[in-house]
């Protein structure tokens, strides 16, 4: 069973310190992050929230989900949202040939710039459930990728926490420069329908932006 960091220790990003865990800034902002979409109504919604409070975000796409449901992925780009890549399967780096692995990320990227208005201006990855091998982080880094890691994670996905207990996860644990990690997913919305808007309105009345990784 893996243990579960919702505040990443100051000690893990010292010790993988070439991964991006949070972003060092002096104004009151936040990265707000959701994995595994694009997904028809759950992205929409998010869109729509993020909209209403003027909230700029960071994908981390599944290739899969973008070649499913490429007006979903349109829309994220429109919204002036930034795109990462999350492997085309969702794929496990520790468990995963370089090969393969290399080959799932590239997949992805394929899928992502096919899209006619996608105009990345940096190569953002995130590894599927966080674990990546050090050799395959190194080539990735090598082709320009930045690691994108996280300061807090909501949890959204785990059917166990409550939907009160996750909102608790990201206010007390979020700082400027904070990076957090939400899932636009079947899996996490019963919680995310109940965090999200609550984090964007503390997040607003608190005098925070959230901006995109760049
Ligand atoms: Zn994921």
């Amino acid at each position: 069973m893996d243990l579960l960091w919702i505040k990443t220790h100051p000690i893990i990003k010292k010790i993988f310190s070439n991964y991006v865990w949070s972003i060092p800034t002096s104004e009151k902002k936040v990265f707000l992050t959701f994995d595994d979409g694009p997904i028809p109504e759950i992205t929409d919604w998010v869109l729509n929230q993020l909209k209403t409070y003027d909230a700029k975000a960071t994908f981390f796409c599944i290739g899969n989900n973008v070649e499913k449901n490429p007006e979903v992925f349109l829309r994220i780009i429109e919204d002036g949202h930034a795109i990462g890549n999350h492997t085309f399967n969702h794929v496990k780096g520790w468990n995963t040939s370089n090969k393969t692995y290399f080959k799932e990320v590239e997949m992805c990227e394929v899928e992502i710039q096919k899209s006619p208005m996608v105009n990345l201006k940096s190569r953002l990855f995130r590894p599927p459930y966080g674990k990546i091998k050090p050799s395959q982080s190194r080539r990735l880094r090598r082709l320009r990728y930045k690691i994108i890691m996280w300061d807090v994670l909501s949890a959204d996905y785990k059917k166990e926490i409550s939907k009160e207990k996750c909102l608790e996860n990201v206010i007390d644990n979020l700082e400027p420069g904070s990076i957090i990690v939400f899932h636009d997913s079947i899996k996490a919305f019963q919680n995310l329908e109940y965090v999200l808007p609550k984090t964007l309105q503390y997040l607003s009345e608190n005098g925070y932006q959230c901006d995109i990784i760049r």
